[in-house]
């Protein structure tokens, strides 16, 4: 690839903005990417700051907390669920399945709250 800039020279680089190859002479880094030198400098560094800001990193925290709230909640009701059902034939083992599905209904819970601090 060359440079879009000048055809004659090849390309060392895509600007991040308009993803067009750019030779040495063209190329300016802003923030640790790549950008057309003069020409896409600000667009670049704007993108940059709306990818780094803190709500998108924080919102995408709080959807997973919630989805291990719900594989936890679903993991725990199966062994609080099993461990009732068989708790007149398996006795103190089915109690332990029930306390394994208390303390994982817990971990629901705990990551039930920790996401919704993101939202
Ligand atoms: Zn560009
Ligand atoms: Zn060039």
């Amino acid at each position: 690839m060359n440079c879009f800039y000048h055809p004659e020279s090849s390309a060392v680089g895509i600007c991040k903005y308009c993803g067009r190859g750019v030779c040495a002479n063209c190329l300016s880094v802003t923030d640790d990417v790549l950008a057309c030198k003069n020409r896409h400098e600000d667009e670049v560094h704007e993108l940059e700051q709306l990818t780094a800001r803190n709500l998108f990193q924080a919102k995408r925290v709080g959807s997973n907390y919630m989805r291990n709230a719900i594989f936890y909640g679903l993991v725990s009701v199966a062994f609080i669920g099993f461990g009732w059902w068989t708790l007149q034939w398996l006795g103190l083992q089915a109690v332990l399945f029930i306390a394994l599905g208390v303390f994982l209904l817990y971990a629901a819970g705990a990551n039930y709250f920790e996401g919704r601090k993101y939202k």
